[in-house]
């Protein structure tokens, strides 16, 4: 069913002001899947206004992150359409264009007053009731713009450079209502508008005013994004009545919420350990795909059973009408979940490749025969490729001590006696695969009469310093003749 009788357009339009996080690429990535779902354009759209906040690597980052996760845009930077450029820094002319339309058509207005005044004026109107008064349809005829001075002064004051900003015009009373693909019939008061800044005094638009605009000319279908822009949309909606503008359907996606409920701040993520910029996720070795399907379920669901998606099958299930109002938690364990069914669909070549900059990282230089043998032992026992460097490091050197809870669990009054005996049998041996290593200890367990778990267990605890591991024979061959019957010895002479 098509969404609209429009081609489907949609942007992710971020703000250069810093890294990307994790609710930024959800919105990219729900605007993606929306785009190809409905073979329509996904735009990159670099909302660069604001020069005071803007930060230098913050669109380098934004384009890794896209770019790791396989969020390829069809017109932005570097990909320039029919509505070039894509940064609104460059586009100036455009927004003062429409700004100037609406003060002549008396839906915006000049203002003059100076930081002084506001502050003034915030401080003369306050009443118990309304204890921060704004700038809007109450405030503003007590206060220095168009609307209030003489024509002949402001254009005088316009003719020697008095710095101004350009604001709204908002009705006095209203209800401003508009149809969420989201959340259905959304409506505000106009009462509950400031006049809002369309133009800064240094000529730049604000986010509002090169927002509208943009949409607009860049000819949006759908605007998708958070759902901290919900508020901002009733002023959006003026200004595209006031341009005589068709809006964008509205789109706002829930909001992400700790684990302990709330809105997951900055400071929660960093307490709970929740990284917080795509960066970090790329950096701690989550598997791009496990993030994108994880993140697709973080506010959107199939419908079905179906958890194990790759982009493709999101792009062919996704649908605004399976995407939740309601805040959604998030829930690292699930992340982890996701990234270990990634991390088990690998080929041992492909983890193999991807481990050995890990590996090499933490100082290790295996073969690529060992590397090998280790990935495929520990595949279904890790959830991000580097646990190989960290969680498999026995395999690339001798364990250095052992846990004392472990050792009084594991070590018995026989385990030196029967450790040091299958060392011997080891080492006497002419082969050495997970069979004869298997068969020597079962051996050895029948002639002393013991459980073959009497050997196991010292075995391991000596072999990698652990109590738990891929399968022991498995692990024993992957460390190596030579290496387990040093460890063995060493554990007897330590643990006695
Ligand atoms: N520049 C805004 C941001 O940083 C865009 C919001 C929108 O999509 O309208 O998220």
């Amino acid at each position: 069913m098509a969404p609209s009788d429009r081609p489907v357009r949609v942007r992710f339009a971020p703000s250069p002001t810093g890294f990307l996080h994790i609710g930024g690429l959800r919105t990219a990535l729900y605007n993606y899947l929306f785009a190809r779902k409905h073979e329509g354009t996904f735009i990159l759209r670099i909302e660069d206004t604001d020069r005071s906040r803007y930060v230098e690597e913050a669109e380098a980052d934004i384009q890794r992150a896209l770019t790791w996760s396989g969020l390829a845009y069809d017109e932005g930077p570097g990909a320039e359409g029919p509505h070039a450029p894509y940064y609104q820094s460059e586009r100036s002319a455009l927004y003062r264009r429409y700004a100037d339309t609406l003060i002549e058509e008396g839906h915006a207005y000049y203002a003059f007053d100076t930081e002084d005044e506001l502050a003034a004026m915030r401080e003369e109107l306050a009443t118990e009731a309304n204890p921060q008064p704004t700038y809007n349809a109450a405030t503003r005829m007590q206060m220095r713009n168009s609307l209030t001075l003489p024509d002949d002064e402001v254009e005088a004051l316009l003719a020697k450079d008095t710095p101004h900003v350009i604001r709204l015009k908002v009705p006095r009373r209203e209800t401003i209502q508009f149809t969420d693909e989201i959340r259905g019939t959304v409506s505000f008061e106009a009462s509950g508008l400031d006049d809002q800044v369309l133009l800064k005094s240094d000529g730049m638009p604000t986010y509002h005013l090169a927002n509208v605009v943009d949409d607009h000319h860049m000819e949006i279908s759908h605007v998708i994004r958070g759902e901290e822009w919900l508020s901002s949309t009733p002023k959006h909606i003026l200004m595209y009545r006031a341009l005589g503008w068709t809006p964008p359907k509205m789109a706002h996606l829930p909001l992400i919420l700790s684990p302990e409920g709330g809105k997951l701040s900055k400071r929660d993520a960093n307490e709970l350990g929740i990284p917080v910029y795509v960066r970090d996720y790329i950096e701690e070795g989550y598997e791009a795909e496990a993030l994108v399907n994880f993140l697709a379920f973080l506010g959107w669901n199939p419908g079905t059973e179906q958890e194990l998606f790759t982009l493709e099958e999101l792009a062919e299930a996704f649908s605004l009408d399976r995407v939740g109002a309601s805040g959604v938690q998030f829930d690292l364990d699930k992340l982890q979940w996701y990234n270990e069914q990634y991390v088990r669909k690998l080929s041992v070549e492909e983890l193999v490749a991807k481990a050995r900059p890990h590996v090499k990282a933490a100082g290790y230089d295996p073969s690529d025969e060992t590397l090998h043998t280790v990935c495929d032992l520990m595949q279904d026992r890790i959830t991000r490729v580097q646990d190989i460097a960290t969680e498999a490091f026995y395999f690339f050197e001798d364990p250095d001590s052992y846990e004392p809870k472990d050792v009084k669990k594991r070590w018995k009054d026989d385990s030196a006696d029967l450790l040091r005996m299958y060392a011997d049998r080891l080492e006497a041996a002419d082969t050495f695969d997970t069979d004869t290593v298997e068969a020597l200890l079962r051996d050895l367990a029948d002639a002393e009469d013991v459980g073959a778990g009497r050997i196991i267990h010292p075995a391991r605890l000596a072999v990698s310093g652990r109590t738990y591991g891929p399968g022991v024979f498995g692990l024993l061959v992957g460390v190596g003749k030579e290496a387990c019957i040093r460890r063995m010895r060493r554990a007897v002479e330590e643990l006695g």
